[in-house]
């Protein structure tokens, strides 16, 4: 059965509809061709793939089925025919029971998640085996494929190129466990084979030990993960000249330090806490005021155990970091500062009265008091007295409510932790970092949240989906430009049609003049206290024009729905705009920059960064604009790098291993556009073979001799192939059609195109081709 969707997307001018359903990894041998300057079609293929003859027959021309018992050895998902949402999810089921976890789709990687450790498929043999390969893509689908395939296109054949390797999927998917093996390959096989004595120094260890600190204050136990990253993450591994991997940078997005002061029911807050709880020393414990048998409000589910709870893990890689032990020391003790104040309640304020502290939150207020190394009382009345400017000079003192309490206590907490962050963060840079005139390079690798859609959405996912949404224009743009550019180049006239793209949805979240984030940005400049409903009325006001945005008229909480490329997401307005806000009381901040920990003191020495109030009359800077910011930003790096996709694919949400469950997965792939991915990748001519290599190959089917005279004749010329090798390709071509009784339709252009360079065919012409010459062979 034909698929519909396939053939509106590639139309000749002359009105022809193209029928090919088949196809394969089109930008994949693309940029493979980019380097050899060919594509070697056909050949090196899985054992099993080519005997399939069900590859062979084309959508139009007959029905035909998967042969089920095959489908394990399809390799490339848009081979699989017909290539439907249902074909695909069979086959990479059938993968899956047979314990491959790698699958092409055309230019992406579908990597699916083994939830068991699978040791060979990473092991150092296997890297050097992919490294050192002519053509690594023809080995197995794997991750080191896409990594050899960036790492070679580096060079580039004119001049290098930067590369991007998109790792994406939802939480629990296999991100960052693939980020981590991308740096791992790249501080194999890109360092000098000479021996270093100095190991301490060498950078590759460095940059692989910035992995467990990050994660140790990023990371935590979520529902749907015990190792979930908490933030996003761009690093790029900066190579030289020759192509050694000489420094890295990062950089991250949005850390959820929401959860520093919440965990939800059955998560747990970052893993450092835990950590440093069960890894504590006598001595430790006692400068931490940390006892073995004390209870952490913010500490829960401790009992827990989880492999992540590995101190003396994070503390040697902070150490391999050049991070000093008094620097160490101060953010140990930032950090039980922060467990202690989770511990310190308020009673109802009494009349006009600032809230009480029972004995117990008396201590706990003097124990981080002591940890901040900032005065007490102060604490305490900056936690429960509002100071109000009025005028100029003059500040009123208002106590605040309980909740202002509970509010301000987790604001303290938070900007803490968000500072502290950010300041491994730059340390971490400057460790790995290198000299700029020392690289030339790099690659770079993107592991951020997939697509999110709970029960409850606030602006977090909102962020998030928007992230998810400009990821997936960059995408589809690239993919479909490269080849409609591809077929320009080559003179062939076919043109995509009717891709809908998602530029309504983005300019209903980030456009301007009006948008979600525009009307989110003047409603918090607007100062005055937040609400709902009024929101509500107003975004339906101003953007119901959008076919992007919805309601459910049944539901009573202020929400708006958004139509993603991935679905429908419901985003609740309560609280969205308090969180866009960010406030940070000043007076907060000014207790701070007066601690005498000298660390606490420089994340604060310059801080109207965090604290949006504590200029007033200041331009606010919300969380949508700051995140808008630095996403133009790596949108712009993107742009300039040749990117790589892969996306990891949970196959069941309890992480058990070896557990594949349809439903799960089929969302997931339309989540991360696979399923469009497969449409785009398998309409058109998916395989491209320079003239002379079409001739090395097939020139056999009529006249041994020919193509190989030819060829020589050729050796060093410049351009002009096609004119000398031209009609020898047609030859082949009409040789093959009269030796097929099965196609009929090659010269209306329905199986092969000749371009200027290059034949373009579609798989079934590939098959018969492959066919032919093995039967004159
Ligand atoms: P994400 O970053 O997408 O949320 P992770 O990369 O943390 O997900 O993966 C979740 C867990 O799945 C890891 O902790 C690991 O146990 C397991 N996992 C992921 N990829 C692999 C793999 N290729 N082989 C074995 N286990 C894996
Ligand atoms: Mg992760």
């Amino acid at each position: 059965m034909a698929n519909v969707k396939q053939k509106l997307l590639f139309r000749s001018k002359n009105g022809v509809c193209g029928d090919s359903v088949d196809g394969t990894a089109a930008a994949k041998s693309m940029s493979f061709e980019k380097r050899h300057g060919k594509v070697n079609a056909g050949n090196g293929q899985v054992p099993g793939r080519r005997k399939s003859l069900n590859d062979s027959l084309e959508g139009d021309v007959r029905d035909f089925l998967v042969n089920e018992s095959e489908l394990h050895t399809y390799d490339d998902l848009t081979k699989v025919n017909p290539v439907t949402p249902t074909t695909v999810l069979k086959c990479l089921q059938a993968r899956y029971s047979a314990r491959v976890f790698y699958t092409h789709a055309g230019c992406t990687l579908v990597a699916l998640n083994p939830f068991q450790p699978i040791p060979h498929l990473y092991s150092l043999d296997m890297m050097r085996e992919y490294h050192s390969a002519p053509q690594p893509q023809e080995f197995k689908p794997h991750i080191f494929i896409v990594a050899e395939e960036a790492y070679r296109n580096v060079q580039g054949q004119v001049e290098p190129v930067n590369q991007s390797l998109v790792v994406s999927g939802e939480s629990g998917a296999g991100k960052t466990w693939t980020s981590r093996c991308l740096m791992k390959y790249y501080a194999t096989v890109a360092v000098s084979s000479q021996k270093c004595q100095d190991t301490v120094e060498r950078i590759e260890r460095r940059v692989l030990d910035s992995n467990p600190v990050m994660e140790a204050f990023g990371n935590a136990c979520t529902l749907r993960n015990n190792n979930s990253s908490r933030f996003g993450k761009y690093i790029q591994l900066q190579l030289n000249s020759s192509q050694l991997l000489v420094g890295a940078s990062v950089q991250t997005y949005l850390l959820e330090k929401t959860r520093v002061a919440f965990q939800a029911p059955d998560e747990r807050n970052f893993h450092i806490f835990y950590q440093m709880m069960k890894g504590a020393t006598e001595k430790q414990r006692q400068e931490w005021e940390m006892p073995h048998d004390q209870k952490f409000t913010w500490l829960p589910n401790a009992d827990k155990t989880l492999e992540e709870d590995n101190l003396q893990e994070t503390v040697d890689a902070m150490i391999s970091l050049g991070i000093e032990t008094d620097k160490r020391a101060q953010i140990f003790r930032i950090l039980a500062g922060i467990l202690q104040l989770g511990n310190v309640n308020f009673s109802p304020a009494l009349e006009s009265q600032p809230c009480d502290l029972d004995e117990q939150s008396k201590d706990f207020l003097k124990k981080t008091a002591s940890l901040l190394q900032v005065p007490a009382e102060e604490l305490q009345e900056c936690v429960t007295v509002r100071a109000l400017r009025a005028g100029k000079q003059n500040v009123l003192l208002k106590p605040c409510s309980q909740s202002e309490c509970i509010i301000r206590r987790d604001c303290l907490a938070k900007v803490i932790y968000a500072q502290l962050f950010e300041w491994l963060v730059t340390f971490i840079n400057n460790s790995m970092c290198s000299d700029n005139s020392k690289w030339s390079n790099f690659i770079g690798l993107l592991d951020v949240y997939g697509f999110e859609c709970f029960l409850l959405n606030n602006l977090e996912q909102l962020c998030i989906n928007y992230a998810n949404e400009k990821l997936q224009q960059h995408f589809v743009a690239h993919y479909l430009k490269a080849q409609q550019e591809e077929y320009v180049t080559e003179g062939l006239k076919w043109s995509f049609v009717s891709y809908q793209d998602n530029q309504s949805c983005l300019d209903l979240i980030e456009g301007s003049p009006t948008s979600i984030f525009s009307l989110l940005n003047e409603e918090c400049r607007l100062n005055r206290a937040s609400d709902a409903k009024q929101f509500r009325v107003r975004l339906e006001k101003e953007l119901s024009g959008n076919n992007r945005m919805s309601w459910d008229k049944f539901s009573k909480q202020p929400h708006f729905i958004v139509a993603h490329y991935a679905g429908n997401v419901s985003y609740q307005i309560e609280g969205m705009m308090e969180k866009n806000k960010d406030p940070v009381p000043p007076e907060l901040l000014s207790l701070l920059q007066k601690s005498e920990d000298p660390l606490l003191q420089s994340l604060f020495a310059a801080s109207d960064t965090e604290g949006n109030s504590s200029r007033p009359h200041s331009k606010v800077v919300t969380v949508v604009s700051k995140f808008k910011n630095s996403l133009e930003c790596l949108m712009k790096i993107l742009h300039s790098t040749t990117p790589h996709y892969t996306r990891c694919i949970k196959p069941n949400p309890d992480c058990r291993p070896l557990t594949f469950r349809k439903e799960e997965v089929i969302t997931q792939l339309e989540a991360c556009g696979i399923v469009e991915t497969i449409h785009i990748s398998a309409a058109g001519f998916p395989i491209r073979v320079a003239y002379d290599s079409f001739l090395q190959r097939y020139g056999l089917i009529i006249n041994t001799r020919l193509p190989q005279a030819q060829l020589n004749n050729n050796e060093g010329s410049e351009g002009g192939e096609e004119d000398s090798l031209g009609p020898a390709v047609q030859a082949i071509l009409n040789t093959v059609q009269k030796n097929s009784n099965r196609f009929t339709n090659l010269n209306n252009n329905l199986m092969v195109h000749c371009g200027k360079t290059k034949v373009f065919l579609t798989h079934a012409m590939l098959e018969l081709l492959e066919e032919q010459r093995d039967r004159v062979r």
